[in-house]
């Protein structure tokens, strides 16, 4: 990049969306205004070069997208509205402009659809891969967050759309590469993966039932999710092999267990899992209609130390955690 000035003068929005916003990128800090009838919301997710994307299978564009989208996922498992967002970026050099505007295409391109405001960031320069940071802020109703703690026993385990797909389309970009053929099957799942959707509409919904329910985005997993419902609500889950299998990518070459293991452990599919009483699931169920939407039930919560279960037609297991620990060593 040869001028900061001019990089950050070319990222400025062309538009504003939140009434809140006062002052934006080009001033010290970022101001907005405060709402007395909102929790403010807040998360941050980075994304690094090599760990978390790589060139070869997504571009820059939905690179930018999808850290973006990631960030808004966790806005929505709380039943939040995306308001704001702050990118940090610390730029190797062989980075070009031009994949830079990009990256911030990518990222107006979701922000314009939720009308959120980029407010500011930060610019670095690192040696050899890009680590690109960011922070999102939205709002709930006072009290009213969705949060993880909140399963009881006899509740239903549901989740808002397919399971699986992000992991399947990952497979066929590490063979193929982003530039690969695919079939038009293979390509909605290699979509799934490069673009994936943040579930805001489908949260508001849920959030306006002002109903008990416990949700989480699925960005590891549907077992280590559930897991993290199962320990902060001091519940078991028992999650139905039948029930997944019939929302997960239906590749007909695939094994049986390639299908649990993309379905259970695959990641990034950025839809909800939550927990609601079993009556009230008819109304959860209706208000996601509202919005040409389905919830699907796809286990059960009941009484015991923390843990996950499967049924099968081979019977019941539990589920030993294998996902994605950022620190485990090889
Ligand atoms: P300061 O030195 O006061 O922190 P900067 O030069 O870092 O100012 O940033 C100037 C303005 O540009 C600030 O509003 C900041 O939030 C914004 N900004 C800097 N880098 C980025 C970025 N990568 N993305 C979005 N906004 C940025
Ligand atoms: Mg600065």
């Amino acid at each position: 990049m040869d001028d900061e000035f001019s990089f950050i003068r070319s990222i400025v929005p062309k538009q504003v969306y939140q009434s809140r916003t006062k002052i934006g990128i080009g001033d010290d800090a970022a101001v907005y205004a405060s709402d007395p009838t909102q929790d403010e919301v807040v998360c941050v997710d980075t994304m690094v070069e090599g760990v978390h994307f790589r060139k070869d299978t997504l571009t820059p564009f939905q690179i930018g997208r999808k850290v973006l989208a990631i960030n808004v996922s966790d806005l929505a498992a709380m039943g939040a509205t995306p308001l704001f967002y702050l990118v940090t970026l610390a730029v190797p050099t062989d980075w070009t402009e031009e994949e830079l505007a990009e990256l911030y295409r990518g990222m107006t391109s979701l922000a314009n659809h939720l009308k959120m405001d980029l407010i500011g960031g930060d610019t670095v320069s690192i040696p050899n891969t890009l680590v690109i940071t960011i922070t999102a802020i939205g709002s709930v109703t006072k009290n009213k967050s969705l949060v993880r703690s909140d399963a009881q026993v006899g509740d239903i385990v549901f989740v808002t759309g397919p399971l699986g797909g992000s992991a399947a389309g990952f497979e066929l970009l590490n063979e193929r590469t982003k530039d690969g053929a695919f079939s038009e099957l293979e390509a909605t799942f290699v979509k799934m993966h490069q673009q994936p959707e943040p579930q805001v509409e489908i949260s508001k919904q849920l959030a306006k039932l002002e109903k008990r329910i416990a949700l989480n985005d699925i960005s590891d997993g549907l077992s280590s999710e559930s897991m993290e419902i199962a320990q902060a609500s001091g519940v078991q889950l028992v999650l139905n092999e039948a029930q997944i299998f019939s929302i997960s990518p239906q590749i007909l070459s695939v094994s049986r267990a390639k299908r649990v293991e993309w379905s259970l452990n695959g990641g990034e599919d950025f839809q909800l899992v939550g927990t609601i009483a079993a009556d009230e699931f008819h109304a959860a169920k209706s208000a996601a209609k509202e919005i040409g939407r389905e919830l699907f039930q796809v286990g059960t919560v009941r009484q015991g130390e923390p843990a996950v279960f499967i049924t099968s037609p081979d019977g019941e297991a539990k589920i030993e955690m294998s996902g994605y620990n950022h620190f485990k060593r090889g």
